[in-house]
């Protein structure tokens, strides 16, 4: 099932998501896991976080290595976080589902390692470089209710949040909502 990705300024966005408990990997967060891998290949992007579909929890998807003729490579990956952080590089032209119409360099680590939880319950370690390295902090960020415009220069952001405002009240007058 496709799931609706939630859109800056949703509130949604900026909660703090919730560790999973071990005993709480049930038929309806594996669903939640493969809804939200459709939703990801669907947009399309490369990862996704529950944060960005309303669900408070934290759990990421991510495919680097997906491509439209079928192959698929993803990964689920329950309570990561970031273990160790190494370098600064720049992501260049990171994007987000949920921020609409922009892309930016963002200075992030370059390597980091991630540990996490599989939804077969067994604990898996990552090392990562370049844009999976970026694609694991942008995701964890989110599950911390943070967006890649919080780690741009205020002066970019403040342009984005006016572009988008105002974007957000033309389409309000384009499709008024019903007074009854
Ligand atoms: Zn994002």
């Amino acid at each position: 099932m496709i799931l609706e990705v939630l859109q800056f300024p949703d509130p949604r966005l900026r909660q703090v998501a919730a560790e999973i408990a071990d005993d709480a990997v049930d038929d309806e967060l594996r669903a939640l896991a493969s809804d939200m891998l459709e939703t990801m290949y669907d947009e399309p992007g490369i990862g996704l976080a529950a944060t960005q579909v309303g669900v408070p929890l934290r759990l990421i998807v991510m495919d680097l290595n997906w491509s439209e003729d079928g192959q698929r490579d993803p990964l689920v990956l329950l309570n990561p976080r970031i273990v160790e952080r190494e370098g600064r590089s720049v992501s260049e032209n990171e994007g987000c589902l949920s921020v609409p119409d922009l892309r930016a360099d963002v200075t992030r680590a370059e390597r980091v390692a991630v540990e996490a939880r599989t939804l077969e319950g067994e604990s898996l370690r990552r090392e990562a470089e370049g844009l999976e390295s970026y694609c694991f902090q942008h995701e964890i960020d989110h599950l911390d209710g943070k967006l890649f415009i919080d780690r741009i220069s205020r002066m970019k952001r403040d342009l984005y949040v006016r572009r988008r405002k105002k974007q957000l009240r033309l389409e309000a007058l384009e499709h008024p909502a019903p007074t009854t």
